[in-house]
């Protein structure tokens, strides 16, 4: 792949290992079968081994609703120190402290950076560093202790999140939230566990709410680039028509309903806004969502996804990009199931006759176009 500098993931979720389980993301644990919230697929020696060059990694801050629906997540929540605080802090407080915590890892480490900016970003490839860029998943940590119609108490602490350095927000999560309304996105297998009861109140015709309208429109303004990963076929199509291609949008962790019709997945629609906006798909790496049946490999369907959101969005590969999703409580593809693995990508795509060219783009091009459109 000549000097190609820049194997990218948009979406993983280190931070979330280091906050829950005081991992050391120095240190690679093990890697695990399956479904398996233990395992550290992410860790900067994972990271190493597989050369990614820039991971957007995701702060997420587990909702509460997971700890009200089941006894045996509070009463587990209670043995790690990450866990005490998210039953302890708010939501926001949880983020800050995880934020901080995901800094102080990076800067201990040899040869990884965190990059708050484009131009940071660039610096940090030159100097052959990993770069390590901020993403939230939720917006729900904008609304902890806030009235819902109070945009600009969520705008405010937006605008606080885009001087840090975070490039991009997935405006829905797995609960209802002030902004937006989510599809399902617990496997049906987890909602069903014997000690827990988890109703994610999914209403399918939920939209943007005025909150969530306020937020998508500083999200433009601030240079973070929207994430519809999450929200309801209905609140994506609001999201595409506020944007309208001010800014590039994402679907950071997702498939395509055509493979796996999911109010989850895109449609051609969908993809067809996103490419407009100059924004990506990044390509789930988990079969669940990717196609029936699951679980099991999915380098398959990977490939096929990739393939479908590359024809709907007018033949192009401009559009696709890897969005792994490791570490984010997912079930990974058992062919590519850790960021070791991402040479397996690079390797089918080469194998699947795709340019040189267009390959790179997929890799990481694409994700670099998006973030100097896009961010700050
Ligand atoms: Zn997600």
């Amino acid at each position: 792949m000549g000097d190609f500098p820049e194997l990218t993931d948009i979406h993983a979720h280190p931070a979330m290992n280091a906050f829950l389980w005081d991992r050391d993301l120095r240190r690679h644990y093990w890697t695990g079968r399956g479904f398996n919230p233990l395992a550290s697929l992410t860790d900067f020696k994972m990271l190493e081994k597989g050369g990614v060059k820039v991971l957007w990694s995701s702060l997420h801050v587990p909702e509460a609703n997971l700890f009200e629906g089941c006894w045996l997540l509070r009463l587990a929540a209670h043995c790690t120190s990450g866990g005490r605080k998210l039953l302890k802090l708010s939501a926001w407080e949880c983020l800050l402290v995880m934020m901080s915590k995901m800094e102080r890892q990076v800067a201990r480490a040899d040869r990884f950076q965190m990059a708050r900016s484009n131009a940071e970003l660039d610096q940090v490839l030159a100097t052959g560093n990993t770069a390590i860029i901020h993403t939230v998943e939720g917006g729900h940590v904008l609304s902890a202790g806030l009235d819902e119609n109070d945009a600009p108490g969520h705008i405010a602490r937006l605008k606080q999140l885009a001087e840090g350095g975070v490039s991009s927000l997935t405006v829905s999560h797995l609960f209802p939230n002030h902004l937006a309304g989510h599809a399902e996105a617990i496997p049906k297998e987890q909602r069903s566990y014997p000690t827990c009861t988890m109703d994610a109140g999914v209403e399918l015709s939920r939209g943007l709410t005025p909150t969530g309208r306020a937020v998508v429109e500083a999200m433009v303004e601030l240079r973070m680039v929207p994430d519809v990963t999450h929200c309801t076929p209905v609140a994506r199509q609001e999201v595409y028509a506020l944007v309208a291609n001010r800014i590039p949008m994402i679907a950071s962790h997702i498939g395509v309903q055509s493979m796996n019709p999911e109010p989850y997945n895109l449609d051609w629609a969908d993809v067809q806004a996103i490419a407009a906006s100059g924004g990506v798909v990044g390509v789930i790496f988990m079969p669940y969502w990717l196609e029936k049946p699951s679980p099991g490999p999915g380098l398959d369907a990977i490939w096929k996804t990739m393939d479908t959101v590359r024809e709907w969005s007018g033949g192009t590969w401009e559009h696709v990009a890897i969005g792994t999703d490791f570490d984010g409580f997912t079930d990974p593809a058992d062919d590519c199931k850790s960021e070791a693995e991402l040479p397996r990508i690079t390797e089918m795509l080469e194998r699947k006759g795709v340019s040189t060219k267009d390959a790179q783009a997929v890799l990481g091009g694409n994700a670099r176009r998006v973030l100097r459109d896009g961010w700050r």
